[in-house]
């Protein structure tokens, strides 16, 4: 991909208009800054391809039905803008991001959620990983938060969204004391997530995921999908903290990092190693599905924006 000095801190879209990233703004008066009403998804392109590309479209929709959001784009036209972005940046590795925004108001003084403009932004930026990779490269150390998970009757954690109060006031504990990151537990002491990733943990060889209290990740459903392949037991459903807490192997998983190992827990080290041998398996597959033409969308197909 060719990349002018223009775009290359990446690409965006908003109000209809194609930018450099640092010229995208949006209003003080926007309610999905004023009060965190907006939905958004993150797809990563690697090596020139996206992965799972209407995976995310088809949750990114669902979040914004689910809150009431209905921007002006079709499907189609998010795909396109999306690739477009992409291209302008000329990257061949990205962090591909879509936001849907509540927007402001239409008629003055209103308070009315339904009388605002919702509008989509959208903008491709070089790799970012959740954790650096160094860190990933020694395994990432864990501190189980104290700072519970909000409920999901509260604010629904399978819509992506940008109400991280509680996850970074895991973050800010867990670098307080000297950990890379953090995961939160729900009321009831069940593990749910940390700031911006899923968690597994390998017990007796099977893996167990959180069910509540999470997104429903992509990257966690590839991990599903894997075990499915491989014939590796995998459940859904709650995970007691201290059951975390002495698994043979603890892994992370995200669209911006892939396959996170963890090598410490609190003050326990994982003696499987980070990653350890299961984690290596479902590290190797999930890198392998980026070959599979059935989870990649090329970054070099026409768009009606070009
Ligand atoms: N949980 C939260 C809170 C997240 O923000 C993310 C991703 O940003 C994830 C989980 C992982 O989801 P995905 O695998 O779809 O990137």
């Amino acid at each position: 991909m060719t990349q002018t000095a223009e775009f290359q801190d990446g690409a965006a879209y908003s109000g209809g208009v194609f930018m450099p990233v640092a010229e995208a703004k949006i209003s003080v008066l926007d309610w999905g800054f004023t009060r965190s009403d907006a939905v958004y998804d993150v797809v990563h392109v690697k090596d020139g391809r996206f992965f799972r590309l209407d995976d995310h479209l088809a949750r990114f929709e669902r979040s914004m039905a689910r809150r009431r959001i209905a921007i002006p784009e079709s499907r189609e036209d998010v795909k396109e803008i999306l690739v477009r972005c992409v291209q302008l940046a000329g990257l061949t590795d990205s962090y591909v991001a879509m936001v849907a925004s509540r927007g402001r108001p239409q008629v003055k003084g209103s308070r009315k959620p339904a009388d605002c403009a919702n509008h989509l932004v959208a903008y491709a930026i070089p790799w970012i990983d959740v954790i650096p990779a160094e860190v990933q490269e020694r395994g990432a150390t864990l501190m189980v938060s104290d700072h519970p998970r909000v409920a999901d009757d509260a604010v629904d954690p399978t819509v992506k969204n940008y109400q991280w109060s509680d996850l970074t006031s895991g973050l800010f504990d867990a670098v307080d004391e000297g950990f890379d990151t953090a995961v939160l537990c729900d009321a009831r002491g069940m593990v749910t997530e940390g700031p911006g990733f899923n968690i597994f943990a390998v017990i007796g060889g099977g893996l167990v995921t959180p069910e509540h209290g999470c997104l429903h990740g992509i990257t966690r459903r590839s991990v599903i999908d894997i075990c499915a392949k491989q014939g590796i037991a995998c459940r859904t459903g709650d995970l007691p903290r201290t059951d975390l807490e002495s698994a043979d192997e603890v892994f992370l998983c995200t669209t911006a990092g892939g396959i996170m190992p963890i090598a410490r827990i609190g003050n326990r080290k994982i003696e499987a190693g980070a990653p350890g041998p299961v984690t290596r398996r479902v590290m190797d597959a999930y890198q392998a599905m980026h070959e599979d033409p059935a989870y990649v969308t090329f970054i070099d197909s026409p768009t009606r924006f070009a």
